[in-house]
């Protein structure tokens, strides 16, 4: 696993504050219920240029907002990319990090209910010395867990007690020999691995399933669809999956903030058109993290560097 110990300093409503300072109750009521959103945000380092940029802040909490909007929740701070900015600078990151923004229930009432309890924004860092998941590939398994339905759980909200479905389902696969699951919706169509939005090839056809289909809309789903009009003139359609495309297509990936662009090798034990990396998508990998690490000098609007004023 990737992720190290996180940072020494906090960002806690307003103010950094040691991470040993920012502890919340057994109590409040995000613990019991999940009631809170949360985001994950990457940050990469470039060592030529001495300089950490953060990968689409700005989309990562206009997501935020709106999963909050979507709870009834406020995201006070009109502009949590400074302070993003600065946690880092005090936290003196110089290496890969992931930085999760969090806005929960904080007061202690055993009610369930969102509205009438204090709300605590906070945002904290963590290191990424490795990777998340494996860039060479994953075999994934259709997990025996679906995702909540809109009508049950809003997926378009990054909702913190919603994790627990992807935890279920990332344990079963795991446990069953695979490396990631893939979640169908209620209905059986294909929806999205734990952690990651999917997209498939088929022939000379790109298909991702439609927002309507019970996923978190992706923000790296997004890029992958940018890029791939840009660089390959492909128009990925958005529609409903059936499992057994996922057995019979060419290539496959799963994107993510945590995951980046990673092929999917095998579903179900068949094998993902001849077994290894899809072309398109090793591309994608490595024509992503060029625009993250500002390497390559397309899109710098997806990327705000942290230390930029002080150099
Ligand atoms: N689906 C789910 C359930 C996720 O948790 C994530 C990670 N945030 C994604 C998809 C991918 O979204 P993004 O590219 O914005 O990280």
């Amino acid at each position: 696993m990737a992720f190290g110990t996180p940072y020494p300093w906090v960002f806690v409503d307003g103010a950094f504050v040691p991470a040993e300072e920012a502890r919340l109750s057994v109590l409040a009521n995000v613990v019991s219920y999940g009631t809170g959103t949360f985001d994950g945000i990457r940050a990469y380092w470039n060592a030529a240029h001495q300089e950490l940029y953060l990968l689409e802040a700005a989309a990562h909490y206009e997501r935020m907002r709106r999963s909050a909007r979507i709870l009834g929740l406020d995201l006070a701070v009109a502009d949590p990319v400074p302070a993003t900015v600065e946690l880092l600078r005090r936290n003196g990151v110089r290496g890969d990090a992931y930085v999760r923004p969090l806005l929960f229930l904080a007061g202690e009432q055993l009610a369930v209910r969102m509205h009438d309890s204090g709300t605590r924004f906070c945002v904290a860092a963590t290191p990424v010395p490795g990777d998340y998941i494996d860039p060479r590939g994953v075999r994934c398994m259709v997990s025996s867990w679906r995702r909540a339905s809109d009508v049950a759980v809003p997926n378009r909200a990054k909702v913190i007690g919603s994790y627990v479905g992807p935890a279920l389902a990332k344990s079963e696969a795991l446990r069953n020999g695979f490396d990631e699951a893939i979640l169908l919706t209620g209905d059986g169509y294909v929806a999205e691995a734990t952690t990651s939005n999917i997209l498939i090839r088929t022939g000379t056809e790109w298909a991702t399933p439609p927002v309507t289909d019970d996923i978190l809309e992706g923000i790296t789903r997004r890029q992958i669809m940018d890029l791939l009009g840009e660089r390959f003139g492909i128009v990925v359609t958005e529609r409903r999956i059936q499992r057994s495309e996922l057995y019979a297509c060419d290539e496959a990936l799963l994107c993510g903030t945590a995951a980046v662009v990673v092929p999917v090798v095998e579903v179900d034990g068949r094998p993902v058109g001849t077994g290894g990396p899809g072309e398109t998508t090793v591309a994608l990998q490595r024509g992503l993290q060029a625009i993250a690490r500002r390497e390559d000098h397309r899109h710098h609007e997806w990327t705000t560097p942290v230390y930029e004023e002080l150099t």
